[in-house]
């Protein structure tokens, strides 16, 4: 089985490294034989950062977690976002099968703003996550999938069929208190809503 250290395992955005699990001692024999001869090892000083890292997985993961399901609610209430997709929601297509396989809904979730507009406005007023491609650290880190990860897709055949939309975020919760990222969402969202009312000439 192959393995990211990057994301979780390492788990503070300073690493990039994998790992590949063996069902025997026979193959992991000739891996390790491979990457003696070919040099495809961590450094030192990865090494070290990725087994200090490791040491705190288990915390980090529950801690995480709680706080993405925490947030996942929150955001399901808030009238600017339209959907939110998370396996640890009741309502979450697959969240039995899931729930059979895992302990939790996990750290990551993400969310549907109506449109590109409202993406940009909402990550321009938020001020704990980091906007950045990535996932999986102690600190929260918003991704915007159709301009990032996903960018090479095609928007109408592939993204939008996947529910890859211009108004998808994607959130990687970290180890910020879950309190202090609600509230620095509904400032967000509530500036997005002035706009709006501005914008549609209301009071
Ligand atoms: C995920 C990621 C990579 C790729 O790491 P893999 O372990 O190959 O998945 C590289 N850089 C950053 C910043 C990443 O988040």
């Amino acid at each position: 089985m192959l393995h990211s250290a990057t994301k979780f395992i390492s788990g503070h955005s300073d690493v990039v490294a994998g790992l590949a699990v063996a069902g025997s001692k026979e193959i992991g024999d000739k891996i390790g034989f491979l990457q003696n001869a070919l040099g495809t090892i961590l450094s030192v000083q990865d090494s070290w950062l990725l087994l200090r890292g490791l040491k705190t997985l288990n915390v980090r993961m529950k801690a995480s977690s709680a706080s993405a399901l925490r947030i996942a609610k929150y955001l399901e209430k808030e009238n600017r976002v339209k959907q939110v997709y998370y396996p640890g929601l009741p309502r979450h297509v697959g969240t039995a099968i899931h729930a059979s396989q895992a302990v939790s809904g996990g750290a990551v979730l993400s969310f549907a703003l109506e449109d590109e507009d409202a993406v940009r406005q909402f990550v321009g007023s938020v001020t704990i996550p980091v906007f950045a491609v990535s996932l999986g650290a102690v600190e929260s880190i918003l991704s915007y999938p159709a301009k990032m990860s996903h960018a090479a897709m095609s928007k109408d055949d592939e993204r939008d069929s996947r529910g890859i939309t211009d108004g998808l975020l994607r959130l990687s919760v970290g180890l910020e208190d879950a309190d202090d990222l609600i509230a620095d969402f509904s400032k967000a969202f509530a500036k997005l809503e002035n706009r709006k009312n501005l914008a549609s000439g209301s009071r």
